[in-house]
């Protein structure tokens, strides 16, 4: 579902920030149905910042990072998408969707734990039409060495071979890449420790990335697995990350010119 339908919080549409106004609501009601943890407000705060700086929209760095990522996903033996409370408050339909048609499991791992929150997300994703969730069975749970967070306590996580992390903190996956993990993440700040840990990275908005991953799903399962591995081989992330941090540099550069004809 578009933010844009099925939803009226008073922010008339017209507003110039409409979209981004809607989704700040989708992770306030998030926060007071538990799915979203407070500090979670701040993230997404922070995640805007940088969505600004690449111009709100993907970059031709994030589309090839997808397909980058998307095939690693299908050729992996044991994927697995692990769910946080901002990304199943954001973009629920589309995470269900991505995990049903690749056929991979969904995992909650939180950073902050609260009574009811794995309930609470669990719900959210069941109402999506998620079949297969992990990580709400404490007796299924083993801890992740190296890592003294909450995200410690995985389930299926532990046995995978390629994770994707929309959201995630960079302990994590410093600790996902030392237990020789392939991480996938979905990040929109490009020097954040998650971002230059992972193998493959989305800079891009989880909103826009997925409904993009979800596309790039359904051309790529009719490739055969060479041309799978081909795609990934072609892919450098150092490179992608140079030439997204190359973009910012060019974008705010043209802000800049553009600042300057309404400065008097
Ligand atoms: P790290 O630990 O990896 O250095 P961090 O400490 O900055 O990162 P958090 O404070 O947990 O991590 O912030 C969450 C991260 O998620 C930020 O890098 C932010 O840019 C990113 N982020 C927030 N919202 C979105 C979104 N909607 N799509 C993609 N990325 C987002």
């Amino acid at each position: 579902m578009s933010p844009n339908e099925n939803e009226n919080h008073s922010v008339p549409i017209t507003h110039p920030r409409y979209s981004s106004l809607q989704y700040r609501h989708r992770i306030i009601e998030g926060m007071k149905n538990l799915v979203v943890a407070e500090a979670g407000l701040i993230a997404h705060g922070r995640g805007e910042c940088f969505d600004y700086i690449i111009g709100e929209k993907t970059p031709k760095t994030a589309k090839d990072a997808i397909k980058a990522a998307v095939a690693s996903l299908l050729t992996a033996k044991k994927p697995v998408i692990s769910v946080n409370g901002n990304v199943a408050a954001l973009v629920p339909n589309e995470l269900v969707t991505l995990s049903n048609l690749l056929d991979i499991p969904l995992e909650i791992n939180l950073f902050y734990s609260k009574e009811g929150r794995v309930k609470a997300i669990t719900d959210v994703l069941i109402n999506a039409g998620a079949t297969d969730i992990r990580g709400t069975n404490e007796t299924l749970m083993t801890e992740l060495k190296g890592l003294e967070s909450n995200r410690r306590k995985v389930d299926f996580i532990a046995k995978a071979d390629v994770i994707m992390v929309p959201l995630e903190d960079g302990d994590r996956t410093e600790a996902l890449k030392k237990l020789n993990k392939q991480v996938i993440a979905i990040d929109l700040n490009p020097l954040s420790r998650t971002a230059l840990w992972a193998d493959i990275t989305i800079v891009d908005n989880v909103i826009r990335a997925i409904p993009i991953m979800i596309e790039t799903a359904q051309k790529f399962k009719k490739l055969n697995t060479n041309e799978l591995l081909e795609i990934i081989k072609n892919f450098d992330n150092k490179v992608n990350i140079q030439k997204t941090l190359d973009l910012i540099i060019d974008y705010i550069t043209t802000q800049k010119e553009e600042a300057f004809k309404i400065l008097k």
